[in-house]
């Protein structure tokens, strides 16, 4: 319950976030939300010397279109995703699965881009980002790049951003006409990490699959794009033979942790069902 002490900065603009990442190293760590971050702080799982408070920087908030690119700064938080004209009419997987993460108050304060950058394979955006063909603005001291979320999650809590990074913004093509999309989230209770989750983002042509990303949560130690359960859809109707397949498809590049949440094989078995729903729902909801 009680957090080590250390030192408070609170910077304006990215820069000089920037430049406090830089002076203090590996002895700092960014606050966004502080809804992963100060709970690991209470437990003494994490001690950094030096917070830097990126809450007061207003460039990091808020969303809007640029061209068929939907930008969302990386300090939004949950319920302004939800709440957000411009997902719910571009990208609505996002402002639907937002929802299904964490309770109420947490959302008020957990940010998209903290949940991204945190790199827990129990967090969701970072299927979701799959599933959306997302890629994320980080800028260092030598200016900014854009990565993909494909090959950005590396490991449990380890992503592509370097220590001396801050994650700007994340870029979502906007949906096709047509698009259909689910995020399925078994969860034990409202408010818990998923056991297995599995988002989709899908378009038909007549009454086969022209295009589908489907992205696993929380069966691995990152998020997972499930590539041969794309390719077990692709072109095909979606007939319970071709959704058994990708459920086997996505099934076999799960690595589980067991957990209270299950053993491995349950966890394995529930992906598979959760990528047979999503499937489903998503291709129902494609015109
Ligand atoms: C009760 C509870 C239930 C929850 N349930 C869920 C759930 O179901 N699904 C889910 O996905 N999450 C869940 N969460 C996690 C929650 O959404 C967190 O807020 C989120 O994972 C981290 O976002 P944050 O903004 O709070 O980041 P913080 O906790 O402030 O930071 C997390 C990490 O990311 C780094 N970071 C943050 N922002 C940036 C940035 N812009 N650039 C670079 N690094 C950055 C920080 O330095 C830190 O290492 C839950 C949390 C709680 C307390």
């Amino acid at each position: 319950m009680i957090p080590p002490s250390f030192e408070y900065h609170a910077p304006r603009s990215v820069g000089e976030a920037v430049a406090l990442l830089g002076q203090y190293g590996s002895d700092a760590k960014l606050l966004a939300g502080g809804h992963s971050l100060l709970p690991m702080m209470k437990l003494r799982f994490a001690q950094p010397a030096h917070l830097i408070d990126i809450n007061r920087i207003p460039e990091l908030r808020g969303i809007h279109e640029e061209g068929d690119t939907v930008v969302i700064g990386a300090m939004t938080v949950e319920n302004d995703l939800i709440n957000s004209p411009i997902l719910q009419a571009k990208v609505p997987l996002l402002a639907e699965a937002a929802k299904l993460i964490a309770d109420p108050q947490v959302r008020n304060r957990g940010t998209i881009g903290g949940d991204i950058a945190h790199g827990d394979p129990g967090n969701d955006h970072p299927a979701l980002s799959l599933a959306c063909n997302a890629s994320f603005v980080l800028e260092g001291p030598n200016g900014r790049r854009t990565v993909a979320a494909d090959g950005f999650f590396l490991g449990t809590y380890m992503t592509l951003l370097e220590e001396t990074e801050v994650m700007v913004e994340i870029r979502v093509p906007a949906f096709a006409q047509g698009t259909g999309w689910a995020y399925e989230k078994l969860k034990r209770k409202t408010g818990d990490w998923a056991t297995a989750g599995c988002a989709v983002v899908m378009r038909k042509s007549g009454n086969t699959v022209s295009h589908v990303r489907i992205a696993l949560t929380n069966v691995a130690p990152t998020a997972l794009r499930a590539e041969a359960a794309e390719q077990a859809v692709l072109g095909k109707a979606l007939t319970p033979d071709v959704l058994e397949a990708a459920a086997q498809a996505a099934m076999a590049i799960c690595e589980p942790a067991e957990d209270l949440r299950g053993d491995a094989e349950y966890k394995t078995a529930m992906a598979g069902q959760m990528v047979k729903r999503a499937l489903t729902k998503a291709f129902a909801r494609c015109q």
